[in-house]
């Protein structure tokens, strides 16, 4: 009988899990997980913040499922492995052979890195218990500085201006949401956010969290010398995969464990998959940070069936995350920004990946052309290169979100249709509505 050891219960390890139960029904299947509950939706926890949903509807599983599943889910943190004597090492000193291994752990939100990084009232929005925490402090908190460019930073301000938080965020740069909207994009997302009151403050950085005699936060000091009071500190800087468990192993590390299409390390017997895991990207031709929830799906049915022994190569899909952030909608879909020359400084662990994103999102490696519609609230830009469109952000309105998901995903060629998209405007519009007419079968046509 084949024993399956997997680390993680996340998206990408139960994944693993119910895949491999699909395929061998009588393997000991065992789920390692460092955290109190069955497997539950991160990107959940900003609805947990916002108030709109209580922690237990984020569970993505019940404990019940497990059973049901004939998966073994065992409460433990893994240290280390022993690949030659295919062993897990638990913190307790509990130990688990495995004939296959899978490697799922995740990414955690990075600590600042400069002083004040320990005081009470650092938070991030990163785990279901530090969110629990979290929103306990709130109750206390009167004023608190976010600091971090994505849209983990984005959904803690909103969070926190929610819960009646007189809440101010800092940003090194004079964009909001830099890495991925341009300026007109940025002017509508800073309405809405002063329309909840919330204060951004561009071009401000914060060199040190400063800690009163108890130990908790009492302020942030600026880089121009200059201190700011406040009670809590936000922080979403980036995430950095947790890939300690394999440190003193053969096993091969970039940023994140390197795989290959199988999900495969270069270790027999031994996978990966999801946020701890660079695996092989056909867009860039390169190993590549994926820090989405579908992604790690994903690769986690991808890792599953290979441990089966059924072979299959993950093809990376074009990256796609949608979000509400203060009542709008945004969609974000392939590549849509060039990297920019001036992140050139920017410690490379944190660079461009946050929560919900992808690396692929900022990296373009062909010349493109950008088309742009614009209407009220709503905003279309679409990224084209040659004759096929591999990028756009949708925001407001989303009616055509699914036909520019159709023309990038299926890699369609819009040579016929570059003129009227490369116009934007009304005759992007119109163009798309068109295409997406054409496809649909024809009972839903309207
Ligand atoms: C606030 C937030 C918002 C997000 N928003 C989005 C979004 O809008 N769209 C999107 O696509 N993605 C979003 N994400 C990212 C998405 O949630 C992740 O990409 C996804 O959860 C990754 O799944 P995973 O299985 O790789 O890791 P995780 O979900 O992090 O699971 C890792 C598991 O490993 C366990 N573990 C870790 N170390 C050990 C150890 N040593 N021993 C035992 N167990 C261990 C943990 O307890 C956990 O069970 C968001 C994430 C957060 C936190």
């Amino acid at each position: 009988m084949m024993r399956y050891v997997i680390i993680g219960n996340g998206a990408a390890g139960a994944t693993a899990a119910q895949t491999i139960r699909q395929h061998d029904a009588t393997g000991e299947i065992v789920v390692l997980t460092a955290e109190p509950y069955p497997m539950y939706s991160r990107p959940g926890l900003a609805y947990v913040l916002i108030k709109e949903v209580p922690p237990e509807q984020i569970m993505a599983r019940t404990l019940d499922w497990y059973e049901e599943w004939g998966i073994n889910l065992v409460l433990g943190e893994a240290v280390s492995l022993d690949v030659e004597q295919q062993m897990v090492w638990l913190a307790d000193g509990r130990s688990l052979p495995y004939d296959r291994l899978l490697i799922a752990t995740g990414a955690r939100a990075t600590p600042p890195p400069y002083a004040g990084a320990e005081l009470d009232g650092v938070v991030y929005l990163d785990t279901l218990d530090g969110t629990k925490e979290l929103v306990k402090k709130t109750r206390r908190a009167r004023r608190a500085v976010i600091i971090g460019g994505g849209i983990t930073a984005l959904e803690l301000t909103e969070g926190l201006s929610h819960r009646g938080i007189d809440t101010h965020y800092f940003l090194r740069r004079d964009r909001l949401w830099g890495q991925v909207f341009n300026d007109e994009e940025a002017a509508l997302l800073e309405k809405k956010m002063k329309a909840h009151h919330v204060h951004i403050h561009y071009n401000t950085e914060a060199v040190e969290i400063l800690g009163d005699r108890k130990g908790r936060v009492r302020g942030v000091r600026l880089k121009d010398g200059g201190e700011f009071k406040c009670d809590l500190v936000g922080v979403a800087i980036g995430v950095k995969p947790l890939i300690d468990v394999v440190a003193n192993s053969p096993i091969a590390t970039d940023r994140a464990i390197l795989v290959n299409e199988r999900m495969q390390t270069n270790v027999p017997n031994v996978y990966a998959a999801g946020d701890c895991a660079q695996v092989y990207d056909r867009w860039t031709e390169k190993h590549m940070l994926d820090i989405l929830w579908p992604s790690a799906v994903a690769e986690g049915n991808a890792a599953g069936l290979n441990m089966v022994g059924k072979p299959y190569e993950y093809e990376k899909g074009s990256p796609f995350n949608a979000c509400l952030l203060f009542g709008l909608h945004i969609t974000t879909m392939g590549q849509i920004n060039p990297r920019r020359d001036d992140d050139a400084d920017e410690p490379q662990i944190l660079q461009h990946v946050s929560r919900g994103s992808s690396e692929v999102w900022y990296t373009h490696p062909r010349p493109y052309r950008s088309a742009w519609a614009a209407e009220n609230d709503n905003t279309i830009r679409l990224v084209l290169s040659g004759d096929y469109l591999v990028g756009a952000l949708v925001i407001g309105e989303q009616s055509l979100t699914d036909s520019l998901r159709y023309l990038i995903e299926h890699q369609v060629n819009i040579g016929d249709m570059f003129e009227e998209l490369s116009a934007g405007g009304p005759r992007m519009r119109r163009c798309l509505m068109q295409f997406w007419q054409s496809i649909l079968p024809e009972p839903t046509r309207v």
